[in-house]
């Protein structure tokens, strides 16, 4: 069910939608991790059957409307591992749509090899060029050379499109409704990872749309010109406005500072911090929640920081997880990197980064 067609009907109508999800995502408990407060995850991991995490909110829209302009494949974008594409492929393969992967490098982890395999198992085209500039040039090529087969529907990196952050301002809607029915209580606080900023601007829009006081605490854990105040504002009254266009009724919501969490980056996009792998490691231990340390280990390490600090005494605070919790293993057991372009070979043929073990 998607909360913000229950919430504004009219919405149900305007906006294409496409069922691929398990709605509601379960909330629970952490008793175990420390700290004088009530703390609770909401739990995105198993949200889709082929594929978890928080693209598959945003793939609902973005896919939906990918059909309804009649178009047989989608373009999007990412790094070597995204999970965001691997997210896309899977899910357009299911609506009968295919892919095209435009890939760029990053640093070298075992989920790198795992999403690139999981790929390959699907229609997926992929393509891996060596820059951001590359990607661009790249894009246009393939997009030309496509378009001969039929329209290609573009889907930008992340899926942080104002359609596709609509995913998230329905996931706040779902919050709420889980609060009303007693789950939790209002939250103080809620973390959640910030990469291309589609699932925060979402959820802030969201809680402020319900009326939720809650504070938001976004952890940065990609590049800042990827990642700030000002996309995420912009990215907030983006998807405001085209909320308002489709539903007048719709409330027309200020946006009010947030404070964004730069700490926890370390040196560089992808690469694992000591700080993100021990809350990875404290989290798995204590409560059976895996992480990753790309994202997910980053975010919590932020939440650990101010937990061990005393800074949550008393409050009732949710970590958004957002890391796919289903197993890729059987999908990819027949599957041979061999089969992948060439450019992909250097994932699996050249060593992790020192921090990914265990
Ligand atoms: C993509 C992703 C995020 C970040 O979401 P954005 O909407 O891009 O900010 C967080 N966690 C995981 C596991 C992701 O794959």
């Amino acid at each position: 069910m998607v909360q913000i067609f229950d919430a504004y009907p009219a919405l149900s109508a305007a906006l294409p939608h496409v069922a691929l999800g398990a709605w509601p995502t379960p909330v629970r408990p952490l008793r175990h991790l420390g700290g004088n407060c009530a703390l609770y995850a909401k739990d995105d991991g198993a949200s889709g059957p082929l594929y978890g995490g928080n693209k598959v909110r945003k793939l609902e829209f973005l896919l939906a409307d990918a059909l309804e302009r009649d178009a047989r494949e989608v373009m999007t974008f990412g790094v070597a591992g995204s999970n965001h594409a691997l997210a896309t492929a899977l899910y357009a393969e299911h609506l009968g749509l295919r892919s095209i992967s435009i890939l760029t490098p990053q640093r070298n982890a075992r989920y790198v090899a795992t999403n690139l395999l999981a790929q390959s198992t699907t229609n997926a085209e992929l393509h891996h060029y060596a820059s951001e500039e590359a990607a661009r040039v790249g894009a246009h090529y393939q997009r030309l050379r496509h378009r001969r087969t039929g329209p290609v529907a573009t889907i930008p990196g992340g899926g942080s499109s104002a359609l596709g952050t609509i995913g998230f301002v329905s996931a706040a809607f779902e919050l709420a409704a889980q609060i009303e029915a007693g789950h939790l209580p209002v939250p103080d606080r809620l973390y959640v990872a910030l990469g291309t900023m589609g699932t925060a601007a979402g959820l802030l829009l969201g809680l402020r749309a319900c009326g939720l006081p809650t504070e938001l605490v976004p952890v940065r854990v990609v590049r800042e010109d990827i990642g700030n105040e000002a996309g995420l504002r912009a990215l907030f009254e983006r998807t405001n406005a085209r909320l308002c266009a489709l539903d007048p009724s719709f409330p027309r919501v200020s946006y009010a500072r947030v404070r964004i969490r730069h700490d926890q980056y370390g040196p560089r996009y992808a690469v694992f911090t000591p700080a993100g792998m021990a809350a990875r490691r404290r989290a798995r231990e204590r409560e059976g929640l895996h992480l990753e340390g790309t994202y997910t280990g980053k975010c919590m390490a932020a939440l650990l920081d101010d937990l061990d600090r005393g800074d949550l005494e008393g409050r009732v605070v949710l970590y958004w997880h957002t890391y796919n919790a289903l197993d890729l293993g059987p999908r990819i057991a027949g599957a041979h990197y061999s089969r992948l372009p060439p450019d992909f070979h250097a994932y699996f043929e050249r060593p992790v980064q020192p921090l990914d073990r265990d």
